[in-house]
């Protein structure tokens, strides 16, 4: 469905990002990856699917590595048909002991990165009249939760992204759509099941146990697997006039 397109996945090492970057490359779509840690094994991954697949290690915090990352695509690919802003980080605190810092590096990675790399993919999307950007927002672009201040202003934010990125191609062939999960068990969340296991001293299936059941009615974690078959009908001919949405995917938790 998506031969002789190219996908560029932001954060794409791991997790959600290499889900959705597998999902993508089953329909035949040529890949970009990006993120942090082991590159060659999800390089090797993707390359298995048959398709061709190339490698860029922007800091997604900063512009001009977002930038020479877009002309990378660019010269490797001819251009962005597929760009899925995914790359995202975490931070659990009180708002008044929340490290400034962090702050900042959660609103640049999971926010103004989306901003940057979708102002720069517009041009060549509009100029083709086919586009798909698809925003890895959360739950919490929709709700709140406690100690994650910088987190779900970020994800609000990227839904808010969406929707007028949604309005100003309305009238072409680009669309945009955020996907927002729930639990999903990635480094990012194993995190803070250590984190619960640790404080009240459980075993790692009872941290997790704990963990769904404060906010998942199905008790289950979603799969990178189901969030990238999810990316793949935003890039289907029937989502050609899906726009601005905020497709849950969280067991549940936001229709309580
Ligand atoms: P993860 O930690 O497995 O993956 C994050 C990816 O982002 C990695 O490839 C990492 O290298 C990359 N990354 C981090 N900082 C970066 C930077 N400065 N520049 C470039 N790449 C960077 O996490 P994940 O759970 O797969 O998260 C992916 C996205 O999904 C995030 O936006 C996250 O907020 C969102 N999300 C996750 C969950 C969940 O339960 N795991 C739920 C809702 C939304």
């Amino acid at each position: 469905m998506l031969q002789g397109k190219t996908a560029l996945i932001t954060g794409s090492t791991s997790g959600i990002g290499l889900g959705i970057a597998k999902s993508l490359a089953k329909q035949g779509a040529n890949i970009i990856l990006n993120g942090f840690g082991d590159t060659a094994g999800p390089q090797a991954e993707i390359a298995a699917l048959g398709v061709k697949v190339a490698y860029h290690g922007a800091d997604m915090s900063k512009s001009n590595e977002i930038e020479a990352m877009m002309k990378f695509a660019a010269d490797t690919f001819g251009r962005v048909d597929i760009l899925v802003n995914n790359a995202g980080i975490q931070h659990v605190a009180k708002i008044e002991d929340f490290p400034v810092e962090r702050w900042d590096a959660i609103i640049a990675i999971n926010l103004t990165s989306a901003f940057h790399a979708t102002r720069l993919a517009l041009p060549a999307m509009k100029a083709a009249n086919w586009g798909r950007i698809i925003n890895v927002a959360s739950v919490h672009g929709l709700v709140g939760s406690a100690e994650k201040s910088a987190y779900v202003a970020a994800k609000h934010g990227i839904v808010g992204l969406t929707k007028v990125t949604a309005l100003e191609t309305a009238p072409t062939g680009v669309t945009c759509n955020a996907i927002c999960p729930g639990w999903v068990l990635t480094p990012l969340v194993q995190k803070q099941v250590d984190a619960k296991a640790a404080a009240a001293g459980l075993t790692n299936e009872e941290a997790k146990k704990l963990l769904l059941g404060e906010k998942e009615p199905s008790m289950q974690f979603t799969t990178p697997e189901e969030l990238g078959e999810l990316a793949v009908f935003f890039c289907s001919a029937a989502s050609n006039n899906v726009r601005g949405v905020a497709w849950n995917m969280d067991g549940g938790w936001t229709a309580q």
